[in-house]
């Protein structure tokens, strides 16, 4: 089949809810994908976040292939060993002490959302109680986490949604207290601002917030979904503030391309929210993704992952400073670690569109105006040199 016939076929069956770009992948190798004519292409965006270790990765793929002959799937009303070994590992990771696996990040949304109205409903009794989010920020697709999203027209189709939302300036702790009432049971944010645009928080800003969740007995969740996994210089991107959050929710990386998320939560928030018969999932937690979350930590430790992205990210920083020296048209260098972006006045759309096209660079946008670049974890100088000759070569159309 040609790429025409590839593309009508899935116009065909699929929901059109995507715009898809006019490439059909088929495998990848390192950090470079292959279309169905073998052409390569180097990845920038890693599947949005999730192909930390990039593609092809012999001992990940070889402990998924073992598992898969042994079991892939119990339910949760048993226990399995992958499961424990993974969330041990990534309590250890993160500091968290209890886990809940799920199968998406914005699945791991709502386990937090839930956690944090249990935890007030127990403490404070039964309540309308609310939630502060961010402005500009984004947690999903599925009702729950839609509501906390701040982005209106994401939101305005599905009124009505989960009520008792507020939404408050990201890094202005003002804005915080001006939406806190005494029904606030939790404060909802990411680390580093994804899709919004690549934000990072203050520190200031994330150290208020966490002082005064303490002081009022109001949960602080922390989404890392896509900051976390060591794609910022840390496990996760809070470990480089020195605060701690009630609820971490983490996906994306966590299982290197096999779908699989978590909500993490603090000794105290276990032992004063869910309990059996409030949550559950019959996929999540399976043998197959969470032996895929046991080998990903595995392999950040054996290849030090999170030293690497720290070698690496000043000089992936420094050629994406010397992009914005030399085009009038690219603003500003935005983002932590392996986590940046180029806020551009040309339209960005169009940079996406011809990089994959043209320069057979795949990238990705974040907000209106922002080229957001994800690269797998394990790239090095060569790559990113790469990656500046084919931008140069983009962005050179546009003078
Ligand atoms: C991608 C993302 C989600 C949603 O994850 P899905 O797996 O797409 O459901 C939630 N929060 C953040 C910060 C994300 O980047």
């Amino acid at each position: 089949m040609n790429k025409n016939q590839i593309i009508e076929m899935a116009d065909d069956s699929l929901l059109h809810v995507y715009n898809r770009f006019p490439v059909v992948f088929d495998y990848g190798k390192g950090v470079y994908l292959y279309d169905n004519c073998d052409e390569a292409y180097l990845d920038f965006a890693s599947g949005i976040g999730v192909m930390a270790l990039g593609y092809g990765n012999e001992t990940f793929e070889e402990s998924l292939y073992s598992q898969i002959k042994r079991i892939t799937h119990t339910s949760n009303l048993y226990y399995n060993m992958p499961m424990i070994e993974a969330a041990e590992k990534l309590c250890k990771a993160s500091g968290m002490d209890k886990v809940f696996f799920t199968n998406s990040g914005a699945e791991a949304i709502e386990g937090a959302l839930k956690t944090a109205k249990k935890y007030a409903y127990l403490k404070r009794g039964a309540g309308d109680y609310e939630i502060i989010a961010m402005e500009n920020s984004f947690h999903g697709r599925t009702v729950g986490s839609l509501s906390v999203t701040g982005t209106d027209h994401y939101r305005e189709p599905f009124y009505p949604l989960m009520s008792g939302v507020k939404f408050a300036k990201f890094n202005d702790f003002g804005s915080i207290l001006a939406n806190a009432t005494d029904k606030t049971c939790a404060i909802i944010l990411e680390t580093v601002q994804g899709e919004g645009g690549l934000y990072p928080a203050d520190k200031e800003f994330l150290e208020k917030t966490r002082q005064f969740c303490d002081d009022e007995g109001i949960l602080l969740i922390l989404d890392e979904v896509q900051c976390g996994m060591g794609r910022t210089g840390s496990m996760y991107a809070f470990q480089q503030y020195g605060i701690k959050p009630d609820i971490l929710t983490t996906a994306k990386a966590l299982g290197n391309g096999v779908p699989v998320g978590a909500f993490a939560v603090t000794n105290d928030v276990a032992a004063n929210s869910l309990v059996p018969g409030d949550h559950g999932t019959t996929y999540g937690g399976n043998p197959l993704c969470t032996q895929a979350v046991s080998q990903v930590f595995d392999l950040f430790e054996e290849y030090k992952i999170i030293d690497h992205v720290n070698e690496i990210a000043p000089y992936f920083e420094q050629v994406l400073d010397i992009l914005v020296e030399k085009y009038d048209f690219v603003k500003e260098r935005r983002g932590l670690g392996l986590m940046q972006g180029l806020v551009l006045t040309i339209p960005v759309k169009e940079v996406v569109t011809k990089a994959l096209l043209d320069a057979h660079l795949v990238v990705l946008s974040a907000g209106a105006d922002v080229l957001r670049l994800l690269p797998p974890l394990v790239i090095t100088e060569q790559d990113i040199d790469d990656f500046k000759t084919k931008i140069e070569g983009v962005f050179d159309t546009f003078l």
